[in-house]
């Protein structure tokens, strides 16, 4: 009887689990679509004027932003620029 209660409540964890895990690859995949399109915001390949997107706040190497799409080049630019504090 005690095995067969154990069992129910780690059935029911478990799904709650599988719940959870799924929310977090949702927000995950709607924070994705949250960035802002590369033409909205500018981005250019090369720097401008010593600024780049490596020395951004918001720029994830390799080639990545934290908010802006697509492929970031570390030596691009746009204007949510934001340097990095030294
Ligand atoms: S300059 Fe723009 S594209 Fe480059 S890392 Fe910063 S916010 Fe992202």
């Amino acid at each position: 009887m005690r095995d067969t209660h154990q069992a129910s409540r780690r059935g029911i964890l478990r799904a709650g689990l599988t719940v959870l895990a799924g929310g977090i690859i949702a927000t995950a995949a709607h924070a994705q679509d949250d960035k802002v399109e590369q033409s909205v915001v500018q981005y250019q390949t090369t720097p401008k004027d010593g600024a780049q997107c490596s020395s951004c706040v918001n720029f994830v190497a390799p080639n990545a932003c934290k908010v802006v799409s697509g492929t970031i080049s570390p030596s691009g630019w746009c204007v949510a620029y934001a340097p990095k504090s030294s």
